[in-house]
């Protein structure tokens, strides 16, 4: 299928609906890593979403085989306390975000207004506006496409996992034993590649949809313009607030995404308020935790990091960083990383399994 907007469209789409929401208080990209043209969007109504995950096998097949298999054995980290992460083996896990799995479905059951109901959500990266995981990796190898596409590029990156840490869901997920830092200095930079949902660039690159968009047989999910589909997000969440009792007024309850971590080019829309959806994901993640052994205090974090993010409240993480003093003092870091990346790899740069 064609991905239909052309970029004439795109721009004209786009200039016309921002003179719309341009003094509405929603979000737009302002970071030094924020990008300058046009955004793609996308608009999820997962009340429509009946959990099938033709959209998690279509990205896998699509992306897996992209992903290395790393060297072995594995140098070891210093300092030991470093964990090696390796999904090699682990292929097929597709409950959860691995560096082989770029998005998962969500399966979760709660109660609304006195009614058991089954909700499913697809998770991967938001593509934020403000993403931290750019202006924070301190070697350079997170950027915004100018379409909105937050991508790691896989010949720079030290797999530091720094990302991971900033980032609000935790979604860069890290296979060791490949990627630069095998040339550089195996056991004491880095510790792998960090991997996530990069929309599909190279198909959209092409004019084509993303695969998960593609496939998904109740068309659950839309692309296009930022300021269009955010138009497009908020009419639809009024509808969901009316329909559900709670009049159109409360229709942020119903939308997630525009507004957390300074807005992002990814909006979920919901038939039962997010407050509720997060409290039964929180309530998920401390029962999987117990029956995990992981001990309280680290319980809740343990279990945030473990690949299936929540969906909670979420501020400005670059507002609170400050003035961006820290991603300017790592800045050159980038450059240097860069240059080291070039020059270890060579054209194209090595990948894990070639030795
Ligand atoms: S393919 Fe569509 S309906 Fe099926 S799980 Fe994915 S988003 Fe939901
Ligand atoms: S969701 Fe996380 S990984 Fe994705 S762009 Fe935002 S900060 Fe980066
Ligand atoms: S946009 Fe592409 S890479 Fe991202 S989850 Fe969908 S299919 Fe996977």
């Amino acid at each position: 299928m064609k991905f239909s907007p052309t970029r004439r469209q795109l721009l004209k789409g786009g200039l016309a609906a921002a003179a719309g929401l341009a003094a509405s208080g929603i979000p737009r990209p302002r970071s030094a890593g924020a990008a300058v043209g046009e955004p793609l969007c996308t608009v999820l109504d997962i009340s429509r979403c009946i959990g099938c995950e033709q959209c998690v096998e279509a990205c896998r097949e699509q992306w897996q085989e992209t992903v290395p298999d790393p060297v072995e054995p594995m140098p070891k980290p210093f300092p030991s306390r470093v964990p090696i992460e390796d999904w090699s083996k682990k292929k097929d896990v597709s409950d959860r975000l691995t560096p082989y799995n770029w998005l998962y479905v969500e399966h979760l059951s709660l109660t609304h207004k006195g009614e058991e109901v089954e909700v499913n959500i697809p998770r991967r990266c938001m593509h934020c506006l403000n993403p931290p995981c750019v202006d924070l990796c301190p070697f350079g190898a997170s950027r915004v496409e100018k379409n909105g596409i937050v991508r790691i590029d896989p010949d720079i990156c030290l797999g530091g996992a720094k990302c991971r840490k900033v980032c609000p869901w935790h979604i860069p997920q890290r296979q060791s034993g490949l990627g630069i830092y095998l040339d550089i200095m195996p056991s004491y930079a880095g510790n792998g590649v960090m991997f996530k949902c990069h929309r599909c660039t190279p198909l959209v690159a092409q004019g084509k949809l993303p695969r998960c968009i593609e496939v998904c047989p109740e068309q659950i999910q839309s692309i296009g313009p930022r300021d269009q589909q955010v138009k497009k997000a908020v009419a639809l969440a009024k509808q969901k607030a009316k329909a559900d009792g709670a009049g159109e007024e409360r229709w942020r309850d119903y939308l997630y995404g525009l507004f957390e971590n300074g807005g992002t080019n990814t909006i979920y829309v919901s038939a039962i308020p997010f407050h509720e959806i997060n409290r039964a994901l929180k309530a998920d993640r401390a029962q999987w935790a117990q029956e995990s052994g992981i001990k309280a205090p680290r319980r809740a974090k343990r279990a945030a990091l473990a690949g299936r993010p929540l969906m909670g409240p979420v501020a400005d993480t670059m507002a609170e960083v400050g003035n961006l003093t820290w991603a300017l003092a790592l800045a050159p870091v980038a450059g240097l990383a860069a240059g080291l990346g070039r020059l270890a790899a060579g054209k194209g740069g090595r990948k894990g399994g070639e030795r």
